[in-house]
């Protein structure tokens, strides 16, 4: 179903956000804000804002979690247009798009293993990042397609992405560009792959601006290149600092009281976490406890922090 605005106008808005979470353990500060900051940057622009559960990889969804990150996008006060949706129940979409990615002769079988990838990719032929795909099964014939078929697993399914160079303006970051490997668009196991599901969903629901975490940046450019091939709206991208733990990565459950419920443990509720959000995104000051609707007067993209945030277990939030 197409949105209202999309119906109404000549085409994308250019502001309806989402968030997206995986189902896979709860949410963490880091998550939250950016989820806090996804809000901001629709709600600010009086947009729709529309939370979306990325639950493909049905191996790794625990029961309960969706619910718990529901839980935790209300009591902080966020809230979004229309039913929650989740992508296992999407399945014919995805399959539609690969479907239509493979008669436009753009999609090879992959039977390459995660091992012979990496041992391939630090062969001296001057490929360094160690997940670029070298291009293993892009050319072999039909006969050596049969013979890896039959002795091997079944094969992902990869995009000739013929060394295509992406570039993108991202409100934060700036200007970005890459070169796009051939990525996969589906897993050995079946499972269409993050790339392609949100590509598909994001042109799918009308979101016409993308606000997520900035690790995420390094996914855009084979994102943009799989709306290019199908012929899919491409969103404005807002990648948004982390929060990182003290030892300057990510962070994780590894780093401490990093959850609602545990700040809850320890006597702290849903308003001083968002305070401590808004504190270290520069919308509050030491000892306000301001409202969403405060946090909307406030926002402002431009005047966003552009680094990341340390948190460290001896954080009050
Ligand atoms: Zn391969």
């Amino acid at each position: 179903m197409l949105p209202p605005r999309q119906q109404q106008g000549s085409g994308l808005t250019g502001s309806d956000g989402r968030f997206a979470p995986s189902p896979t353990g709860p949410l963490h500060l880091g998550n939250l804000r950016t989820a806090l900051l996804a809000w901001l940057f629709a709600r600010s622009e009086g947009a729709r804002f529309l939370v979306r559960v990325e639950d493909l990889d049905r191996s790794r969804v625990r029961p309960g979690v969706e619910e718990a990150q529901l839980l935790d996008l209300r009591v902080l006060g966020l809230d979004w247009d229309g039913p929650v949706v989740r992508q296992s129940g999407r399945m014919e979409l995805y399959e539609g798009a690969i479907a239509t990615l493979d008669s436009d002769g753009l999609l090879y079988p992959c039977y390459c293993t995660r091992a012979e990838i990496r041992a391939a990719a630090s062969a001296p032929h001057g490929i360094s990042a160690s997940d670029r795909y070298p291009g293993t099964c892009r050319e072999l014939t039909t006969a050596q397609r049969v013979e890896r078929g039959a002795a091997r697993r079944p094969p992902a399914l990869r995009v000739r992405s013929d060394g295509a160079r992406m570039t993108f303006e991202d409100r934060l970051l700036g200007r970005f560009e890459e070169e796009v490997d051939d990525f996969v668009v589906r897993r050995n196991d079946g499972t269409p792959a993050y790339q392609l599901a949100v590509v598909v969903d994001d042109a799918a629901q009308g979101i016409g601006e993308v606000v997520r975490g900035a690790d995420l940046a390094e996914s855009t450019p084979r994102q943009i290149l799989l709306a290019r091939l199908l012929g899919l709206p491409e969103p404005v991208y807002a990648h948004v600092p982390l929060v990182l733990g003290p030892d300057r990565r990510r962070l994780a459950k590894r780093h401490g009281a990093v959850t609602l419920s545990d700040r809850a443990a320890l006597g702290e509720g849903p308003e001083d976490v968002r305070a401590w959000m808004a504190r270290s995104l520069g919308l509050a000051r030491v000892g306000e406890t301001p409202s969403p609707d405060d946090l909307i007067s406030r926002f402002d993209p431009e005047r966003l922090p552009r680094e990341p945030t340390l948190w460290s277990p001896e954080s009050e939030v």
